[in-house]
């Protein structure tokens, strides 16, 4: 692969099709975007693959004109809805990046607080901030694609961006986290004292966090059909409180629409 003399990609004199794409990040701790940059052996695959052409964490200046709009955070203030909306239209993909774009993430904790006036001089003290209600993207605009995850995982980010690129379908997996735990060849934590929520959890991580011999938090929100009755019974089975449970499962939002939502402090 080469640059060509206007900066078009070839391949045997033939123009590559490299889409230009913009980041951008709303309420959030940035850390999706920072998982892009991370591993630097294929940031280079991936520059080459795709045409940035905005992505505040990486380069300075940016441009209004792309195709792709990767997006992560989730919406807390007025000023982000029109922003996000002016993303859209610019869009011709909207993509929303990890938990906090998806579910709300760890935002939409303060969701459970009844009177959000108290929680915010609690948190802030004296110094007031613009902090409304958590919402997902999807609560605001049309979203054509969600990658799951807190933080979402490089690989799962490149591919994508390659099957885009190359026009070939994404397919995510419909299986819970225990599966690839398992061909992981971990020993199940629940056996080590450990809780779980891998058997109702969407896969796509590689059994990221039980890997490192840590509990599964259902980051990625929940997999196809999961038997959230069983994953109460095994939890009640090793002794696990109910607090335990929803604790995990209330963390990241993904399972909100299986629990109802409502206020619960
Ligand atoms: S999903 Fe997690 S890692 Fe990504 S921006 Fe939100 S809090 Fe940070
Ligand atoms: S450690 Fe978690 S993900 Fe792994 S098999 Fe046990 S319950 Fe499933
Ligand atoms: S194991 Fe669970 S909490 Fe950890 S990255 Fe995977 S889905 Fe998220």
């Amino acid at each position: 692969m080469e640059a060509g003399e206007t900066g078009t990609r070839t391949y045997l004199g033939v123009p590559l099709y490299r889409p230009r794409v913009a980041f951008f990040e709303f309420s959030s701790c940035e850390g999706c975007q920072l998982q892009i940059l991370n591993n630097e052996s294929t940031l280079l695959d991936f520059l080459s693959l795709v045409d940035v052409v905005n992505f505040r964490e990486a380069m300075t200046g940016g441009s209004d004109d792309y195709e792709i709009a990767f997006v992560e955070g989730s919406i807390t203030r007025d000023d982000e809805v029109k922003r996000l909306k002016k993303i859209r239209k610019k869009a011709k993909t909207l993509v929303a990046l990890g938990s906090c774009a998806c579910f709300g993430g760890v935002n939409q904790l303060k969701n459970r607080f009844k009177d959000i006036n108290k929680a915010k001089k609690e948190v802030y003290g004296r110094h007031p901030i613009d902090s409304e209600p958590v919402r997902t993207l999807e609560d605001i605009v049309k979203v054509d694609l969600k990658i799951y995850g807190c933080p979402v995982k490089k690989e799962e980010v490149e591919k994508i961006a390659l099957h885009i690129a190359i026009g070939k379908s994404i397919v995510f997996p419909k299986y819970p986290v225990c599966m690839e735990c398992k061909r992981n060849e971990n020993i199940c934590l629940f056996e080590l004292g450990e809780p779980c929520l891998g058997p109702v959890t969407r896969a796509g991580c590689d059994s990221w966090c039980p890997n490192s011999r840590a509990g599964c938090w259902g980051c990625r929100g929940p997999a196809d059909e999961p038997n959230m009755e069983q994953m109460k019974k095994i939890m009640e089975e090793y002794g696990f409180s109910e607090e335990t449970i929803m604790d995990r499962l209330e963390c990241f939002g993904g399972f909100s629409s299986l629990m109802g939502k409502g206020n619960t402090k």
